[in-house]
């Protein structure tokens, strides 16, 4: 067996360790593959071997690698989209995890209209107010969703996305994912038109069975499949 079948293998038991601890069913939770910098031939290996879900965060690697993979994967923008870029994806992506500006949206919303298809898009929030970090703070968040679902019909607003502090307390990363999961189900609440709460993508490679006993639905796992790699080439 290879290492990443090996590495998946671990990854899926830990999901279901991490589900099982708070009664979650272990299918609900979507482990996407991280693949940024990893070579073709390495993510056909993890599709070979289970994964379905492929995330990039640079548009043209992205488009790079589905001219060779295609369908056989879904694709993922994770990361921050810079607005010029949007023409690259969006007739490949399946998701977008970073919706964080309105500038984006009406970008993503042109785009698409063009193409004649619907996006499906998570808000990236920075619950923690890092400044290295992008995304809309809370006690924004309300406000920016209905602006989006109100003026932009092409895209469908279906979770929120956040990246937790990158630290050892696992207390203040547990508190990050509760705040985002309580959010979730405030603006699920509100029954927003046009605005489906389904997906909470949070947790990695370091935090991922946080994040699911808190509630995640997404996992974005790099590290911990594919190996360490030098993120910034
Ligand atoms: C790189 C990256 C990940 C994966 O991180 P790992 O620690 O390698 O699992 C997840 N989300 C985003 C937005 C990333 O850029």
């Amino acid at each position: 067996m290879s290492d990443i079948s090996v590495r998946i293998d671990q990854v899926k038991s830990n999901i279901r360790d991490a589900s099982n601890k708070v009664n979650r069913n272990p299918e609900e939770v979507l482990l996407l593959g991280v693949t940024k910098t990893v070579d073709v031939d390495v993510i056909e290996e993890a599709l070979e071997y289970g994964i379905t879900d492929v995330g990039e965060n640079k548009p043209q690697e992205l488009q790079r690698k589905y001219g060779l993979i295609g369908n056989r994967a879904k694709w993922h923008q994770i990361g921050t989209l810079q607005t010029n870029k949007v023409k690259y994806i969006i007739d490949k992506v399946d998701l977008i995890h970073s919706l964080d500006r309105m500038g984006l949206a009406e970008e993503i919303n042109k785009r698409a209209d063009s193409i004649g298809r619907d996006i499906r898009c998570l808000v990236q929030v920075n619950v923690s107010k890092e400044e290295t970090k992008h995304g809309i703070y809370v006690e924004d968040l309300e406000t920016f969703i209905r602006e989006c679902a109100d003026k932009f019909k092409r895209i469908k607003i279906v979770g929120l996305m956040t990246m937790a502090p990158d630290s050892d307390d696992e207390d203040e990363v547990r508190a990050i994912f509760r705040k985002l999961k309580e959010v979730f189900e405030n603006i699920k609440n509100m029954s927003i038109e046009g605005v489906e709460m389904k997906e909470l993508s949070m947790g990695m490679s370091g935090d991922y069975q946080i994040a699911i006993e808190e509630g995640s639905t997404i996992i974005r796992v790099g590290t911990s499949i594919f190996g360490k790699r030098n993120y910034n080439i």
